[in-house]
């Protein structure tokens, strides 16, 4: 999972229409989750190669293509954070029926992250639920209190973390599988939020720990050991092999930036510190040569 901004003008045309608004309203009034309609938060349109989704495209520009938690690039369908229809964990409660179309609820998610099994409709929270929408004197929806970042949305303190509110450096680690699987994320923070999403999500299944490995360490691992054959055959003297192995972090660091590539939160924790680097990278190369690496990533540490 890495930090998005979603800003509230790119909501799809359909998706700011009064027409959408007056259609929430009546769900609102007759608490009818019937008349919610994929129409409007998919907000599909034609084009020569078939049938595509506005809201999706645009999901899919503030996302990178990626799905907001496992952060794969995918296909990624549009999934209502708060579930609209009912909640796994209450089974009194409605479900966020008035989420439905609100632009802060809607992210991106691949099937497997969203399937039942997976998050599907969990929506454990530490606070105080919210079962109703916040009504002004005049009828009208307050707007303001649907936002994912707003009270009292807010202090339901999701467990699931969202990807537009919360950073996932306040709330994640990284190490190596122990069983030889590639590198699992872990949760730091003391309330179990971290947790508590890596579970709801399974972002510890085994194809995403390999997935980790495959994408972000495996081009730095084969460059690397590319160096060192060259040296050992002479064509690289020790000083030509540490400035062409300090350009090669140079490029993980520039990968970390670069938020169209899978799993940047996992690049970016990697270069944030020696320390870092050491447990994440070093145990994929080969024991002779992780001194050396080591060394040429502190000489030009903060990278
Ligand atoms: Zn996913």
């Amino acid at each position: 999972m890495r930090f998005v901004i979603k800003a509230d003008n790119e909501r799809t045309p359909r998706l700011a229409s009064d027409e959408t608004y007056r259609a929430l309203l009546t769900i609102i009034q007759t608490v009818n989750k019937n008349l919610i309609t994929d129409a409007i938060y998919r907000e599909g349109y034609d084009t020569p190669d078939g049938k595509r989704s506005r809201v999706e495209d645009q999901l899919a520009i503030s996302y990178k293509n990626k799905c907001a938690y496992c952060e794969r690039l995918c296909k990624a369908d549009i999934e209502h954070y708060r579930p609209k229809k009912g909640v796994a964990e209450d089974k009194d409660h409605e479900g966020y029926y008035w989420l439905c179309y609100e632009w802060t609820n809607l992210i991106p998610s691949c099937i497997t992250c969203n399937r039942e099994g997976a998050k599907h409709n969990q929506f454990p929270i530490l606070g105080v639920r919210v079962n109703a929408p916040t009504m002004l004197p005049d009828g009208n929806l307050d707007v303001t209190q649907c936002r994912a970042n707003n009270a009292p949305l807010l202090n339901e303190i999701p467990f699931l973390l969202h990807p537009e509110v919360d950073r996932p450096e306040d709330y994640f680690d990284f190490k190596i599988d122990p069983r030889g699987e590639g590198i699992r994320i872990l949760g730091n923070d003391v309330n179990g939020r971290g947790n508590q999403t890596i579970q709801i999500c399974l972002l510890n299944r085994k194809e995403i720990k390999l997935d980790r490995v495959e994408r972000v360490i495996d081009d730095f691992k084969v460059a690397i050991q590319s160096l060192f054959i060259q040296l050992e055959s002479g064509a690289l003297s020790e000083d030509q092999l540490v400035e062409k192995t300090i350009h090669h972090l140079q490029l993980l660091k520039e990968y970390s930036l670069s938020e169209d590539k899978t799993h940047t939160y996992l690049r970016k924790y990697i270069v944030r510190s020696s320390a870092n680097f050491e447990k994440i990278v070093l145990p994929f190369l080969d024991m002779k040569v992780r001194k050396i690496i080591l060394e040429a990533f502190k000489s030009i540490e903060p990278l």
